[in-house]
This record gives C-alpha cells, structure tokens and sequence, in this order.
C-alpha cells in the first residue's frame, strides 16, 4: 500500500462513461479533485451523482475512461483497497453494537490490535464530538449522532479520500445546517480529500472549495461557489444555484439587450446567440426608493404577492412583459414601512455588474 500514506490524494476521472443498457448515466465525464480538496458533486435526482461517486469508491465499473488516485490507476481496484472512508445517505451502523464496536469496526477489518483500535476509535470519536459516548447502544442515540457515528467510522483509519453521498439527507433541516458547519469544520481540521454528493445547492455552496455540477450525465460547470454564482455557464446553472429566476431576452437593434422594451445595461459578458435569458437573483433586486445610481436598470412591474417568511419577506412582481420576478425585503422596521402593496406598480433596480446574462443550455 506504498503511496497511500504520503500526503493526500488527488483525484482524476478521466473520459469516464457509464452504460446502464441504452441509458448514458455518465457520459464522457471529466474531472480533477486536488488534494485535500471539498468538491460536491450537485444535480438533480437521476443526474449520474452516485453513479459517479460508487465508481471512486470502487463499487461500480466505469464502462470506459479511468480513475486515478494521485498517479496510480485504481480503475480496477476492489473498494477494501481504496483506503477511502464512505458514509451513505443511510449510513447503516450495526445496531446490535455499541458506538465504540461500530467505530472500531474498520480498523478489526483491517487485523488491528484491539488496544490500539480502542485508542484510535476513542479519537475519532472525540473529532465529530461524541466523547463519552463509545458505550451507548446506537438505539439510544438521536439522528444526528447516528449521524456522527457513522463520520466517526468513516474517519477512523485516516483515510485520504472521503466519499460521501447526501449523508444529511435523512435529517430535519435544523441538525443539517449545524451539520453542514461541522463537516466544514471536520473537513478543515482532517484536510484529506473529499467529495461530496448533494442535490441540495444551498448544502454545495456552503461546505464545498468547488462544485461540480451535473445534468444528465454530464459535468456541465465546476467552478467555485462564487463563481458558480456569479458566473453561471447557462441557464440550467443559474436556475440551479442561488434563488434566481429566468427572464428571456430579445436582441434590439445594434445588439442592445432588449427586457420587453428596455434596454439592458450589463458590465459582464454577453454571450453570443440570440437564444438569452437575464438571470434575476432575489438578493440583486433593490427597490427604487433604495440610493441606486442612473446607470443601474430599471425593471418596471407591479406587485403580485408577498409571502411573510419569517427573516424577510418574498416579493413577487409581474414585470410589465408578463414575466414573473420576485425579490426580497429584510423583515425588519424601516423594511416593514417601505412594503409595497399588492397590486401596486413599482420599479426595482439591478446594476449592471448583477445584470447576468445566460445563453441557454446546450
Ligand atoms: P443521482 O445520484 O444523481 O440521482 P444516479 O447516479 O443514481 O443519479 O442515476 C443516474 C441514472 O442512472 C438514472 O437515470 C438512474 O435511473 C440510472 N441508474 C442508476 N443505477 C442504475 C442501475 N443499477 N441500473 C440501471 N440504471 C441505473
Ligand atoms: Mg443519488
């Protein structure tokens, strides 16, 4: 197992396919994950995800293309070589076995000694903060300790590699979001790599260095949350990612970017085509009343509904063309008193800098 334990690995997937039948589940997928790097694998349901991560894992045969791990090929490689922790969405702890059993199973596995297993298991134990709790039957613990448990089994060896496929999912959405900052945390402090398969955006932009997002198979952008954002590739990218809604344009005469009779100012790059969309994110959105420059666009409507969400409220207006907006007004004072009514026209402000434009997918 030389080279395994020297640094952190990184991983290449290189021109991989997947063939279920006629289906394409993965088809002529590229990537590099660098070492110690967090890359969320995010799309939709059916996208190819956990296909893509059990082939990492060794659990699935590619149909054609290679895995590489650092510099060795590992494309044939059966998982109990991998030296990879894995933790699955139903993380499935033996549950006739204390939180210490379970934890030190892998190590068993792997023929060591107990003392020494206890040691290291008591640690990983103490990483996702489950100190005291080895003796516990795993029928006493909530969710989210099951949850830890199956981290703790996952981190035991030390693996270079973590692969793990929507392990929040099966939690309500308070104990996700603390479990999102303790993988962050967890991921900061191990630093092996790891990727990460979520459906859920939110869950990608908040624990990942970069995303890869997937549609049918394909990688269709991996970038950075940020730029993935602000940046997106298309409008499958921008509709995914963020709360943004989609509203087609028409080129003008001399190419001006045409909002039903308004000419769009942008200071990003406009792709070529005529087939474009203005992706309009809630967070860009300032009412008029709002200091907003002459140079900022103009978007004309009038209100819709307001939905109360608690921290703020949603907007949504119909804009003069029929298209349907919406933006949000933090739920405080001064934000109460410059709520629009229903029904009543009013004029939002964009700038040119959050003035993306999307051409649409291929
Ligand atoms: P995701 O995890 O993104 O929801 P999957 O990787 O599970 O997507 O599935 C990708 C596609 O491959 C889907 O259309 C799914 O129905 C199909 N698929 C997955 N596993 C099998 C299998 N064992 N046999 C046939 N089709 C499969
Ligand atoms: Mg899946």
């Amino acid at each position: 197992m030389q080279g395994f334990n020297e640094g952190f690995e990184s991983v290449t997937v290189d021109k991989v396919c997947k063939h279920y039948g006629s289906l394409k589940a993965l088809d002529n997928v590229d990537l590099k994950v660098e070492a110690g790097e967090f890359m969320s694998l995010l799309g939709p349901s059916g996208s190819g995800k956990t296909t893509l991560l059990s082939i990492l894992g060794g659990f699935n045969r590619v149909s054609s293309g290679k895995i590489l791990f650092g510099e060795r090929d590992v494309t044939l490689m059966p998982p109990h070589k991998r030296d990879i922790g894995v933790v699955f969405q139903n993380y499935a702890l033996f549950p006739h076995m204390t939180v210490l059993e379970n934890v030190a199973f892998p190590l068993k596995a792997r023929g060591e000694k107990a003392a020494s297993a206890r040691e290291r298991s008591l640690r990983a134990l103490a990483t996702v903060e489950l100190k005291g709790y080895e003796d516990r039957d795993i029928s006493a613990l909530s969710g989210g300790q099951r949850q830890r448990v199956a981290l703790a089994r996952a981190i035991v060896f030390e693996p270079k590699l973590i692969l793990m496929d929507e392990p929040l999912s099966a939690l309500d959405k308070q104990l996700r979001d603390i479990m999102q900052i303790e993988l962050r945390a967890l991921h900061k402090r191990l630093g092996a790599t790891m990727v990460y398969v979520t459906h859920d955006q939110r869950e990608a932009l908040t624990m990942s260095d970069r995303i890869a997002v997937m549609k049918g198979g394909k990688l269709v952008q991996v970038d950075t949350p940020r730029r993935l954002h602000d940046y997106p590739n298309d409008d499958f990218v921008a509709s995914f990612i963020g709360e943004s809604t989609l509203v087609p344009l028409k080129r003008g005469s001399s190419d001006a970017l045409m909002l039903g009779t308004t000419a769009l100012r942008t200071n990003r790059p406009v792709p070529v085509g005529s087939d474009l969309f203005l992706a309009v994110q809630a967070e860009k959105l300032l009412l008029d009343t709002d200091a907003a420059g002459a140079e900022w666009n103009r978007l004309n409507g009038k209100v819709s509904d307001i939905v109360f969400q608690g921290e703020s409220l949603k907007i949504f207006v119909e804009l003069e063309g029929g298209q349907q907006i919406s933006f949000r007004q933090s739920s405080h004072h001064e934000g109460n008193l410059r709520l629009p009514q229903v029904g009543a026209p009013l004029s939002l402000r964009l700038h040119p800098e959050d003035t993306i434009v999307v051409p649409k997918a291929a």
